[in-house]
């Protein structure tokens, strides 16, 4: 981990689920003895990753399901962040919890350890898509699971929410949005559902047992939640994330997008100090069998190159609603992104799927549709 002038964000991954939700591709497991081993495991990787002289000013626990272990071992967690790592007194401390694992008790504790930022994965507040979608609640208690964050005393809470189901109407995503807006979170994000390989809703679609939405319907999906947000008050500031206001933007997903250096913890958890990128291994006997032996349990790292970088830069800058902030692109690419790509912007401007001011190139909300595309032709240009 070199010093970047950037603070660091530290991420832990927490790899046990109550049960495997049909869509999911996370690493996480169901088997729940397993937890003190790996907690064991955990410590000896957050010694080995210990930087107590790089400040750091995000920690988020995440999974999996964190909200399954004990309070305590919660709070064991932070204090062994807490002595590894310098973390800065504005530090953003996000837990990830999901509906029915945790009472206003539990969460009040999370408070007094330091959290000050939920994120619940609610997915739906319809019961039939999440019955669909393999969760392990019903839409009365994500409500519950809300109403005990405020009431623990939480301010800054995070829905996730997932559209473009099959069968969904647009009535049924607009009524989730509306649901959520009533609940006034400070922040959303909204996935557009994915089939993701060897997941249980993957092998259904591959299978043909699972028609999946048009893309013409998904794309209204995403239009409508970027005008009923926005009219709500809410700032779409990353494709899939919107927050009321730039204060309440997730600051360690940020990092991710703005190619800051982060620790992962954990299994499958990643890293990055550029130019280097690693990560661990998925599975947790071989994470908890490195770390045993002493070593990192590193299953990959890799170098990335100046024309890698600069993809990647492409990639995370236009999926912020920010976009390219021309002066740093200069800066860290030696290019001006103007001229260089000039060959593929102009079709873009003129079919409205971008904007350009002195001080920054962005998609448009149309244009976001492209993104995927749009990177294609911008890496076809390359040299
Ligand atoms: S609760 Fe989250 S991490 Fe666990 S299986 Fe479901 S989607 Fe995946």
């Amino acid at each position: 981990m070199q010093e970047t002038g950037s603070n660091l964000g530290i991420y832990v991954h927490i790899p046990f689920c109550e049960s495997k939700c049909r869509y999911c591709d996370f690493y996480s497991i169901t088997d729940k003895g397993l937890i003190s081993n790996y907690l064991s495991a955990l410590q000896t990787e957050i010694d080995l990753m210990a930087r107590p002289d790089l400040k750091s000013d995000t920690l988020y626990i995440g999974g999996g399901t964190p909200s399954l272990l004990h309070y305590k071992q919660i709070g064991q967690i932070v204090d062994q962040i807490t002595m590894a790592f310098n973390l800065d007194v504005t530090t953003e401390m996000t837990l990830e919890v999901n509906p029915g694992t945790s009472t206003v008790r539990d969460l009040q504790d999370y408070a007094a350890f330091g959290f000050n930022r939920i994120n619940i994965g609610i997915q739906s507040f319809n019961d039939d898509y999440l019955g669909f979608l393999g969760r392990q609640h019903n839409a009365k208690q994500s409500i519950v699971a809300i109403e005990a964050a405020v009431s623990a005393g939480f301010n800054n809470i995070g829905l996730d929410l997932i559209y473009g189901l099959p069968n969904q109407s647009q009535k049924d995503w607009k009524q989730d949005l509306l649901t959520a807006i009533k609940l006034a979170p400070k922040h959303l994000s909204c996935y557009m559902l994915t089939y993701e390989p060897h997941t249980p809703l993957g092998i259904d679609h591959e299978a043909g047992r699972v028609v999946p939405l048009s893309d013409i319907r998904i794309a209204d999906m995403f239009r409508m939640t970027h005008d009923i947000l926005g009219t709500a008050g809410y700032e779409h500031y990353e494709i899939s994330n919107f927050s009321r206001g730039s204060r309440w933007r997730s600051r360690h997903n940020q990092k991710y997008w703005n190619l800051s250096p982060y620790v992962g913890l954990g299994p499958s958890a990643h890293s990055c100090s550029l130019p280097r990128r690693w990560w661990n291994h998925r599975d947790l006997s071989s994470y908890m069998d490195a770390l045993k032996s002493g070593h990192l349990p590193i299953c990959e790292d890799e170098h990335l190159n100046q024309e890698q970088q600069l993809i990647e830069g492409l990639y995370l800058g236009l999926r912020q609603t920010d976009g390219i902030d021309l002066k740093s692109f200069q800066e860290r690419y030696q290019i001006d992104f103007q001229l260089y790509f000039s060959r593929a912007l102009d079709q873009y401007f003129a079919e409205n799927w971008m904007s350009i001011d002195e001080k920054n190139c962005r998609l448009t909300v149309e244009g976001m549709l492209f993104l995927d595309r749009i990177i294609d032709e911008l890496v076809e240009l390359i040299d």
